[in-house]
């Protein structure tokens, strides 16, 4: 909702508030009668900001997700609307199967491109996807360099398109199609951990709410309390390093999207985490068991393909 609408609630509640008392003045109200009054005002303020909140969320059509099989590695696109943004592109030799699982949906403009942290299997595929075809708007990644080719690739590649970085902070809001995004967290800038710096997003489509962890950690969990939440990109590939307790009894999601590559040497997801995600009654599916998984949502249901 836009800050004026809410502030144009707020004057219509007090004016409302303002009448009441006067009212109760003119007529000599007891406090009973007040209370009921006021009790009828806070409803209509309710009704309003409801009514607000369904118009701003607007749902037009399907809102798609893709977790794109990548091995060990992540790679997220999703759509609605004529909208489209990418979450990571794979490790160095995906970046051609990326480019061409975006094309295949149709897709030749990607509003936002979101390298969560510069971790080689987060954004090995993302010097390709840029030098495409397919047009780009934004490019979101934390404010951390590394020494790495991958990395260099990357800035390469951004330079040469005449495009720009953006490091989005959390709270920082904006929208995919009809979908409204809020980074969640910011970067914890630590060069021994880049998983720190991941870039963490909530999504919200209609009442549905989808979070992406990037390869974030407990340290970043931690700073904060979290909205339960419909679908959850498990953060780290399932390792212990994420997924705390208090994290997942927070946003207990109805399903858990693990991303990992089959047979990978690192033994992720670990039977730790997907006990807790059991646990917790999530049903989970797994890129490295399930292929690329297909999430579709119309706003109040969810569906999931594999
Ligand atoms: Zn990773």
């Amino acid at each position: 909702m836009s800050r004026r609408k809410k502030g144009k609630q707020k004057l219509i509640g007090s004016i409302i508030g303002i009448i009441v008392l006067i009212l109760a003045g003119i007529f000599g109200l007891n406090n009973e009668s007040i209370n009921e009054f006021l009790e009828i005002e806070n409803n209509i303020n309710n009704n309003v900001t409801k009514e607000i909140t369904t118009n701003s969320m607007t749902v037009d059509g399907n809102l798609n997700i893709y977790f794109i099989d990548v091995g060990q590695a992540d790679s997220i696109l999703i759509t609605n609307n004529n909208s489209s943004m990418l979450i990571d592109a794979g490790n160095n030799e995906d970046g051609e199967d990326v480019v061409n699982f975006i094309k295949d949906k149709g897709i030749t403009k990607l509003d936002y491109v979101v390298g969560t942290h510069p971790h080689e299997d987060h954004i090995g595929g993302l010097d390709d996807v840029i030098n495409s075809d397919i047009e780009i708007s934004n490019i979101y990644m934390p404010q951390i360099e590394t020494t790495t080719k991958t990395f260099e690739d990357v800035i390469n590649a951004i330079q040469n398109k005449g495009l720009s970085i953006t490091s989005p902070k959390e709270g920082d809001t904006f929208n995919v199609g009809n979908a409204s995004l809020e980074v969640m967290t910011d970067s914890i800038l630590d060069e021994d951990n880049l998983n720190l710096s991941s870039i963490t997003l909530l999504m919200q489509y209609g009442n549905n709410k989808f979070l992406f962890m990037g390869d974030a950690e407990e340290e970043n969990e931690e700073t904060k309390d979290w909205p339960k939440v419909d679908l959850l990109k498990v953060g780290h590939h399932g390792s212990n390093t994420s997924s705390s307790d208090k994290f997942l009894n927070e946003t207990k999601p109805t399903y858990s999207i693990i991303m990992a590559g089959e047979g990978n040497s690192y033994g992720l997801p670990t039977e730790e985490t997907l006990n807790k995600l059991q646990n917790i009654g999530s049903t989970i599916y797994r890129t490295d068991l399930n292929g690329t998984i297909e999430v579709i949502s119309d706003g109040e249901n969810i569906e999931v393909s594999i």
